[in-house]
């Protein structure tokens, strides 16, 4: 999963950067209202965080422009004590949430995650493909009783597949939703951990949930 944060206390979005990459995810910032609108219109964010006092431009400005040209993204407000106005203002204007400034951090990762999941049609917590259980809050995954250890954006992929999954996901896509605007990897990185994760979830059991759709992508589902 991929989040834009538009916040201009650059050490409140630099704390939130390292917190969200601890729980894997990939975190895009903008310190200003402009680039920060400019970023969420041009590329796939599974959710963008976005402060309400931005220079350039508010960020209800932003949300009201993302809506107007029918850009669903899901959008948390951070808002400032007492902005009540703001919040309303917001969530009638197409924000799917909000939290208050100060606020403690696992519980914007909790309203993040909840967001998320709603916007993939995919409410609980626990994703089950077969016999692989996947829990998004605890980021614990099993496979036929046994526990299985990701790396950071090996979780982050697989987690993009399974919210996702039975739907036929390009190599473009999952490199727009696990790695930061400004990261370089290999044309073939995703190839790559999409053998990692082959070898952890799929190597030793019978069935594959891990599948190559010829010119098209992969996808996670059970069976054929
Ligand atoms: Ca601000």
């Amino acid at each position: 999963m991929k989040v834009l944060i538009v916040e201009d206390e650059k050490d409140l979005a630099l704390t939130l950067k390292k917190g969200l990459e601890e729980n894997s995810f990939a975190v895009d910032v903008s310190y200003d209202g402009e680039e920060g609108l400019f970023m969420a219109e041009n590329y796939p964010y599974d959710v963008l965080l976005l402060d309400i006092m931005l220079p350039k431009m508010d960020g209800l400005a932003i949300l009201n422009t993302l809506r107007k040209k029918k850009i669903d993204m899901p959008v948390v407000m951070l808002t400032a004590r007492g902005e009540v106005e703001d919040r309303i203002k917001g969530l009638n204007i197409g924000a799917d949430d909000y939290i208050a400034k100060p606020f403690d951090f696992s519980e914007l990762l909790a309203r993040l995650r909840s967001v998320i999941r709603r916007s993939k049609g995919k409410p609980a917590p626990v994703i089950v493909i077969g016999d692989l259980t996947m829990d998004t809050n605890s980021r614990e995954i099993r496979r036929g009783g046994r526990d299985i250890k990701l790396s950071s954006r090996e979780y982050n992929m697989l987690e993009y597949l399974a919210l996702n999954k039975n739907r036929v996901i390009g190599r473009t896509e999952l490199m727009e939703h696990i790695y930061e605007m400004d990261a370089d990897p290999d044309s073939n990185i995703i190839d790559v951990y999409i053998n990692y994760l082959r070898n952890k979830i799929d190597k030793d059991f019978a069935v594959q949930l891990i599948h190559t759709v010829r010119g098209a992508g992969y996808v996670l589902k059970e069976g054929k």
